[in-house]
């Protein structure tokens, strides 16, 4: 007989509230969204990139890049980079 385990999700308190997240940079502040741009340096000449998301720390201003937004960097500055050798 299989046991079917009914899992209720439990809510949680409201300290994990979204969007708030601890800066693992200081562990003091917390990080915020922000738009920023990035300039690269490929082989002598900068590439800038605008629109990235990374979170910055609203105590220390570390900036964290999450897996996902550097992927974006790196798909963009492709994008430019095949566009200047076109
Ligand atoms: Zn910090």
């Amino acid at each position: 007989m299989s046991s079917q385990s009914i899992h209720i999700a439990k809510r949680r308190r409201s300290e994990a509230s979204a969007g708030e997240t601890r800066c693992p940079a200081c562990g003091q502040g917390h990080v915020e969204r922000v738009i920023v741009s990035r300039t690269y340096k490929v082989e002598g000449k900068r590439f800038r990139v605008d629109g990235l998301m990374p979170d910055r720390c609203n105590s220390c201003g570390e900036l964290t890049w999450s897996e996902a937004e550097l992927r974006r960097a790196d798909e963009a500055l492709a994008i430019k980079l095949r566009d200047a050798a076109a």
